[in-house]
């Protein structure tokens, strides 16, 4: 994919240290609930205070957000507490609302970096507003180009503090997760954009406040630059979001806990095993290849056998036969039973896909 994206490094956020951090509240409730989060946390390193404004709910009847009033509230926070403010916004009229108020910083919530037409509609209302930050979370669903072309859209109308959130995936399957990580995107993001600075929000991943300081260490480790924390004084009497939430307090041991490591070292005797341990990994990586190259071979030859006897590319009981036994095999081997799984599903597509290709030739 040719990225083009022209943005300017985290530090012009007015930060130097890992992470960044952005807490508070999901929803925006009332003043004296924003003033007591803002309260707990004013000694934490946390560098942008958060509350929902609008808040895009999957039912109606839910608490939907005080409006235009809470971006006052954000206001008088961020002069009382001096402490930079941001919020979500879904559509040009809410970019409007929080510039007048002076916001800080914008995202763009999941449920709209999916349509093309609001994210072009927010980029028009944002041309030429250089001082806040904008950052964009990852669509519901699993696709990369889709959070890229909403950044692109923000930047190809001149903003540069642009930013990504990764904050999980709808999936269907049930899992412990309220939106599953997939940490291959924003991995690819990163290969591919790695300019772009990565915020994790763990809260909206996990969906359950104690599952929130592994997902941000995991986030650290693999080299994100910041965390969105949803944080309230009182988390199970949230009008939003209530079993996500972290108190100020947890969110201090949560941030004072998290082990920050570099992407590199100075240390001489690191360097040198670090290289000895990649070459080892080249070396297995290119016998991997030569038994994947030697097994295709074979599949071709049972190809040619199958047609010569007219028996089909598919059987059922023999491609069940392998998924099982391998997952055990593996399993004595420590590999987990759906790594090796997913691993031979792939190896099983190619090799059907090779042997119809020989089907068609030989009949042609
Ligand atoms: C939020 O940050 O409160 C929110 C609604 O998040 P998301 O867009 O990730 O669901
Ligand atoms: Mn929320």
């Amino acid at each position: 994919m040719n990225v083009n994206l022209n943005v300017s490094p985290i530090e012009s956020w007015g930060t130097n240290s890992k992470p960044f951090v952005i807490a508070g509240p999901c929803s925006a409730e009332t003043p004296e609930q924003m003033r007591a989060i803002a309260e707990g946390i004013k000694d934490l390193k946390v560098n942008v205070f958060r509350a929902g404004v609008w808040k895009p709910r999957t039912r109606p009847n839910s608490f939907e957000g005080s409006g235009a009033e809470s971006l006052q509230w954000l206001s008088d926070i961020k002069k009382e507490f001096k402490i930079p403010v941001g919020t979500e916004v879904a559509n040009a009229a809410h970019v409007e609302e929080a510039l007048k108020y002076d916001l800080d910083v914008l995202w763009i919530g999941a449920r709209t970096t999916v349509s093309p037409f609001s994210m072009q509609e927010m980029a028009d209302s944002l041309r030429g507003v250089k001082d806040k930050i904008i950052l964009v979370k990852n669509p519901t669903h699993p696709e990369l180009a889709l959070w890229i072309g909403a950044m692109e859209r923000l930047n190809q109308a001149g903003i540069e503090k642009l930013g990504a959130i990764h904050r999980g995936f709808s999936t269907y399957d049930k899992s412990k997760y309220r939106n599953q990580p997939i940490w291959q995107i924003p991995l690819e993001l990163r290969r591919i954009a790695p300019q772009i600075p990565i915020i994790c929000d763990p809260s909206h991943i996990a969906g359950r406040r104690d599952l929130i300081a592994d997902i941000s260490q995991k986030a650290m480790d693999l080299n994100f630059d910041g965390l969105m924390i949803e944080t309230h004084h009182c988390p199970e009497k949230a009008w939003s979001d209530a079993d996500q939430q972290v108190t100020p307090e947890r969110l201090g041991e949560i941030l004072s806990e998290l082990k920050i490591r570099t992407t590199s070292s100075d240390n001489q005797f690191f360097i040198d095993q670090l290289e000895d341990l990649r070459r080892k990994i080249d070396n297995l990586d290119r016998e991997l290849l030569e038994t994947l190259a030697a097994r295709m071979s074979v599949v071709e030859k049972i190809g040619e056998y199958k047609k010569e006897n007219n028996v089909t590319t598919f059987q059922v009981n023999r491609w069940d036969e392998i998924m099982k036994n391998r997952a055990e095999i593996g399993k004595k081997m420590n590999l987990a039973p759906e790594y090796v799984t997913e691993i031979f599903k792939t190896i099983h597509e190619e090799s059907v896909k090779k042997q119809s290709e020989i089907m068609k030739v030989t009949e042609a």
